[in-house]
């Protein structure tokens, strides 16, 4: 059985009910399968009782032969049917006249559907259109305005007409008719008609029997409910109060009616007339009639306008019903659904004839536990209401989001009558919120989850580790190289690597495992529950191996590998921050050791970090605190034994630490951009020494100033270019050498180019330091106009007869010299390493053998005494 879109909204469905029209509603087959209220008491019968019937039973059989005739015809024409019909009311008790209308509904492929019938009792209206005619057979000279009164929608259109007929056509003086003031105190005219009106502005008529004002015919009448006939003004006593008045305007009769409205007295018509005994029998009767028909109309006249009330409503309640995007749901006291509407089939997927008498468990996804249902339920049971979100089950399955509002229609007896649900599917404002959660969890390039949700899946995980108290453990991986890919392939290809790299560390988790990307190269995974690091191992080794086979980046293949940092919670560290802080520290440790590596966090490690960052805090007081001095290295010319530069290396004495090797605070310094100021200062320091040490020892006089690569790359500097100070100072470029490393002239890009080019155009020389322990390479000696390679003092330091580092040596000066490159070899400790560099053609030399670094008073002192001058004193 299938029910059409009704209103099942509870306040659309109480509307309805609220309608004195009878509406039902019949499906293809002429069976009943919905009735209002109006329409179960007209029949007296309950719709429970007739549902899917015929309705047979109500009507006696020829009557119903021909509404079934009626339904067919609809149907067959598709057209509205209009039956007239005499039918018994039960709750009356009496043959009524009823109007049915009947609307055939078809489906969309014009297949009958439904019969929507209302039903109106007609027959006070027929009656009273009954009235109208005789009005008009006994007025035949009203006939002009007869088809007035029939058209007439109000009184105010009404009483004047009625008082202008009684007096030009019934004869009578004056005619007028009074309504009772709201409180009932007074009865004051609203319309009237004929002679000496004004007799009616000064006229006072109570209501009430208390006061003579309230004792004539027009008070009586109203009061009493009947016709008050005074057939000689004169002579009678209730009409003390007016006599004279009355007598002067010449009326010797008055009669008043009463004119009612919903059983009510509601006004008084009143005529007067100027003979005595005016109201004879049948002019009462016409009179009579006269107020009858008044009081017909006005209840036609309410009629009428509850009845377009009425349809106004219904068309409104339809209206909303059918274009609700909202799906309805009514369900009975059992839960038995007994009507859905359209939103609801396109929101569902179930047609109302494939759930319509089963159970609303349908919809149940599942996803609730019983103790949500329960309260839910026992909330309907307090409040008869119940909104919020629920998840529901699509007839494909399907589980989505509902907003739903619950209501309760009650029977009179306060017992359930239907459960109202409203829903709409949320599903596009979850994807929404979701999307927008995403945006800000979602690493976009790989899936994974970003920094903010690794940060909070690492809480979680240390909440899952006390609880459980199994510990976990946390990696940090940075990939090696991958500069180079980004660089070399272009940023496309890069992103393709790092989404290779994400799926590749899927496959060597467990599947509860969890991976992160923070950034760039970085990643994080967290295994869960490991009792050990050495549970780590197999999944290290497994993460090792998987990045270092090749990638294959559309027609290109790469290569990179990825150094991991491993720390153990709860064992290394009892909080998210300082556990991300030792997985990364072991990452740098593992980094140091080489490409591919993998380092476990140990307290040495934290120990070295911990001073790292004490000594990046203490470094920024130390430039301005003098705690940073320059120390002068002297390097000879091989072949003369003379002092002809010096290399400039920086200094830090801490107050309470005592003396840093630059080894340790250099990097701390690029690390924390420090070194920009460092090496300014530095640089001044040295302009001022190599300006008086080509005064007073030589003018060729050289000073070799290391420049990390973050100064190179510093492109905010507020510092002038060094040839630019040079300049300045008065000083040439030759003055200065630049000591880069390899690893600048790797990474090679415009920056770097220009930067070299402005030194080149300073004439300050370039040297390459550190050489032979990177990449070193040729082409960039070519490539880049160098001026002198430094080989490195781990070549130096092994230098004997017939060794492979000689062979090294000889090989790189004799190469660098090809090339119009001189050669300075760093750490020359030894006699026999002297000899041997001077015997390969090396041009200088710099080592402990000659001197360490000395503050710039004592290498001043060191120049002097070696090339045999004396100094001149400070100044
Ligand atoms: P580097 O540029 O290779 O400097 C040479 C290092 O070798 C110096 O160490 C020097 O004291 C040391 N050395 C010289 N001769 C010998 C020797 O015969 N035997 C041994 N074992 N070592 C010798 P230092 O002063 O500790 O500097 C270490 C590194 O710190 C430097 O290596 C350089 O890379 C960096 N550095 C020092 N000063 C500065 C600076 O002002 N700016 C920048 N950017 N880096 C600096
Ligand atoms: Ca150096
Ligand atoms: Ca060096």
């Amino acid at each position: 059985m299938t029910l059409p879109k009704i209103i099942y909204d509870k306040n659309l469905k109480v509307l309805m009910d609220s309608m004195s029209v009878s509406i039902f509603i019949k499906d293809a087959d002429s069976n009943i399968v919905f009735m209002n209220q109006a329409c179960e008491q007209a029949w007296q019968v309950n719709f429970a009782d007739v549902m899917g019937t015929d309705g047979g039973q109500l009507f006696p059989s020829e009557q119903q032969a021909f509404f079934l005739a009626a339904d067919k015809k609809a149907f067959a024409e598709k057209v509205k049917v209009e039956i007239e019909e005499w039918i018994w009311n039960k709750s009356l008790q009496q043959n009524r006249l009823y109007v049915t209308t009947k609307m055939p509904i078809y489906d969309a492929l014009g297949a009958p559907l439904f019969i929507i019938a209302t039903t109106q009792d007609v027959t006070e209206r027929k009656c009273s259109e009954a009235r109208v005619q005789r009005l008009t057979h006994l007025y035949k000279a009203l006939s002009e305005v007869n088809q007035a009164i029939v058209r007439m929608s109000d009184e105010q259109q009404l009483f004047p007409l009625i008082c202008r007929c009684a007096v030009e056509h019934g004869g009578m003086q004056m005619a007028w008719i009074g309504q009772s003031n709201s409180d009932n105190q007074q009865i004051r005219p609203v319309a009237k008609y004929g002679q000496h009106l004004d007799y009616l502005d000064k006229l006072v008529i109570s209501a009430s029997a208390d006061v003579p004002e309230g004792r004539g015919p027009v008070g009586s009448a109203f009061r009493e409910n009947k016709s008050i006939i005074i057939n000689d003004i004169d002579s009678d006593p209730t009409l003390s109060t007016w006599q004279n008045v009355m007598a002067s305007c010449g009326w010797q009769s008055v009669a008043a009616f009463p004119i009612y409205r919903n059983n009510q007295p509601f006004a008084v018509f009143c005529v007067y007339h100027d003979q005595k005994d005016a109201f004879d029998e049948s002019a009462i009767s016409l009179l009579e009639e006269m107020s009858k028909d008044i009081t017909f109309a006005l209840a036609n006249f309410d009629r009428e306008a509850q009845r377009k009330n009425d349809e106004t409503s219904s068309r409104l309640a339809a209206l909303v019903y059918e274009t609700s995007s909202e799906a309805m749901m009514v369900t009975d006291a059992s839960h038995i659904i007994v009507a859905v509407n359209n939103a609801f089939t396109e929101i569902t997927g179930y047609a109302e004839s494939e759930v319509v008498g089963l159970s609303g468990v349908i919809l149940k996804s599942g996803k609730h536990d019983a103790a949500f249902y329960q309260a839910m339920g026992h909330q309907m049971r307090l409040t008869g209401k119940w909104h919020g979100e629920i998840w529901n089950k699509r007839k494909n399955g399907e589980i989505f989001p509902n907003r739903l509002t619950l209501n309760t229609v009650y029977n009179e007896d306060d017992s359930v009558k239907y459960r109202v649900s409203l829903f709409t599917d949320i599903s596009q404002q979850k994807q929404d919120e979701e999307m927008i959660w995403r945006q800000g969890n979602v690493d976009a390039l790989t899936g994974l989850p970003n920094r903010r949700m690794f940060h909070q899946n690492l809480e979680q995980e240390i909440k899952k580790s006390q609880r459980s108290g199994l510990p976990f453990v946390l990696m940090f991986l940075d990939l090696d190289d991958f500069k180079e890919v980004n660089d070399s392939f272009g940023h496309a290809m890069g992103d393709l690597l790092l989404k290779q790299t994400a799926e590749r560390l899927k496959l060597c988790v467990r599947e509860f495992d969890s991976i992160a990307r923070l950034g760039g190269d970085e990643f994080t995974v967290i295994l869960s529950e490991v009792d050990n690091l050495k549970g780590a191992d197999r999944v290290i080794e497994a993460i090792l191996a998987s990045i270092a086979e090749p990638f294959r980046l559309k027609d290109k293949q790469a290569f990179v590998s990825v150094s991991i940092g491993v720390t153990l919670y709860p064992n290394d560290a009892s909080d998210a921050d300082n556990l991300l802080k030792n997985a990364d520290q072991a990452m740098y440790a593992a980094k140091k050791t080489g490409r591919n590596q993998f380092s476990y966090f140990t307290k040495s490690m934290q120990e070295v970090a911990q001073k790292r960052m004490r000594m990046a805090v203490d470094l920024r007081g130390a430039v301005h605190g003098g705690q940073i001095w320059v120390a002068y290295q002297p390097i000879l010319d091989l072949k003369t034994g003379h002092i002809v530069k010096a290399e400039a290396l920086a200094r830090w004495t801490h107050p309470a630490l005592g003396a840093f090797s630059p080894a340790e605070f250099i990097p701390v310094a690029e690390h924390t951009g420090l070194i920009v100021d460092i090496g300014q200062w530095i640089f001044e320091q040295v302009i001022l020494q190599v300006k008086r040490w080509q005064q007073v020892y030589r003018t060729d006089f050289q000073v070799s100033v290391n420049k990390s690569p973050v100064q190179i790359y510093n492109k905010m500097s507020r510092y002038a270019s060094w040839g630019h100070q040079l300049m300045q100072a008065g000083l040439s470029g030759k003055s200065i050498v630049v000591e880069i490393t390899e690893g600048l002239l790797l990474d090679a890009n415009e920056v770097v180019n220009k930067k070299l080019l402005e030194f080149r155009d300073a004439s300050i020389q370039i040297a390459l330091d550190d050489f032979g322990t990177g990449y070193s390479s040729l082409s960039y000696l070519k490539k880049f106009d160098i001026d002198y390679i430094k080989i490195d003092r781990t070549f130096v330091s092994h230098l004997s007869p017939n060794s492979d580092d000689l062979a090294l040596c000889e090989a790189m000066i004799l190469m660098a010299h090809k090339l119009g490159i001189k050669v300075i070899a760093e750490g020359i400790e030894t006699e026999e390493q002297q000899q041997l560099l001077i015997a390969a053609g090396c041009d200088f030399g710099q080592g402990f053998l000659f001197s360490e670094a000395l503050p710039a008073d004592e290498f001043e002192q060191f120049l002097l005494k070696s090339s045999g001058l004396k100094t001149s004193g400070w100044h």
